[in-house]
């Protein structure tokens, strides 16, 4: 048997991320470095087509930037929001991606350029991504979450993605905190998502008039107001502000515990706009954890803070693509 040996850091990857709003087009070698990247619109209305010709458009002005040939690319990888039907490489349901169901994310990237294109959920390749390179570099059992619009996890096990039978798992943000708590976009009630999304923050500042009468955060509209305002509000010491993230960390907490009880990981990793320049939410979180998982585990699990940020999910998608384009062949 021949081992072939692949000098990573000259062999390539295409690598898309598709968002609601934006969608990050990339261009990375086998080591995970990024070396180019560009944001484009999404545009969910103009439709999936229209969005990958802009992908195409972009991802051939790189190969011609590096002068790439076509043996210098192993493979294109996606992250889209989910969840996927990983078999037929489609969206089964996204809030922001509506009207894109059956349509096959990975079969424009394999006729443009002639490579295996791979998907997965965006929260899964972000934890892959933090686990590979990030915070959780050289860990075995590795939690990440996204608290932005919706609350992302990830469950990584020695830098691969555990998603579950038929890879729809590891939903961490739809844990029921409270049972008759607030409809979820999940349609359960009271799920973790439903309290610490950026909806879910923002329906806790509005539900409570009186205090909010009192605090800074009084002159924003529903509509203008955001997780990392009430987050600003908060350095500069207003307590209603305060207040609220503190809770946002408690809720998260007992989430945190019941998954440390599970999973027993080295590490949790939390990223998304609301914990950008942020303490509260993080040392909240770690306090509740802490009351309440079993000691023998909640001793040792660290909270960390992202560390590849935007990149995350761009980095995720060269590891799972090495993972699948290598443990297919
Ligand atoms: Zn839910």
């Amino acid at each position: 048997m021949t081992i072939v040996r692949i000098r990573k850091e000259k062999k390539y990857a295409l690598v898309v991320d598709i968002g609601g709003t934006n969608t990050v087009v990339g261009l990375g070698n086998l080591k995970g470095k990024i070396l180019k990247k560009n944001k484009i619109k999404t545009l969910p209305e103009s439709g999936p087509d229209f969005l990958f010709l802009k992908i195409i458009n972009v991802l051939k002005g790189f190969i011609k930037k590096f002068k790439l040939k076509k043996e210098d690319i192993l493979f294109s990888s996606i992250g889209s929001p989910g969840p996927l039907d990983l078999k037929q490489g489609s969206i089964i349901h996204s809030v922001n991606l509506s009207g894109w169901e059956k349509f096959n994310l990975r079969e424009p990237l394999e006729a443009a350029f002639k490579i295996p294109a791979f998907i997965e959920n965006d929260a899964n390749l972000a934890g892959l991504g933090e686990s590979w390179l990030g915070a959780g570099k050289g860990k075995k059992m590795v939690l990440a979450f996204t608290l932005g619009t919706g609350v992302g996890g990830a469950v990584i096990i020695h830098d691969r993605i555990f998603n579950g039978s038929k890879g729809y798992g590891a939903e961490l943000g739809h844990i029921t905190i409270y049972p008759d708590g607030p409809l979820c976009t999940c349609s359960n009630h009271g799920c973790l998502e439903a309290y610490i999304s950026a909806g879910g923050i923002l329906r806790r500042v509005f539900e409570n008039k009186k205090a909010l009468s009192k605090s800074i955060l009084n002159k924003f509209s529903i509509e203008t107001l955001t997780p990392f305002k009430v987050s600003l509000a908060a350095q500069k010491g207003d307590k209603f502000a305060i207040n609220i993230l503190k809770e946002t960390g408690r809720y998260l907490g007992i989430a945190l515990a019941s998954y440390t009880n599970i999973f027993n990981p080295d590490v949790i990793i939390l990223g998304g706009g609301i914990m950008k320049d942020n303490k509260i939410v993080q040392n909240h979180a770690k306090k509740e954890l802490r009351k309440r998982a079993f000691k023998i585990m909640s001793k040792d699990v660290k909270i960390a803070l992202t560390k590849l940020g935007d990149n995350a999910p761009l980095i995720g998608a060269i590891k799972n693509g090495l993972n699948l384009y290598y443990g297919n062949l």
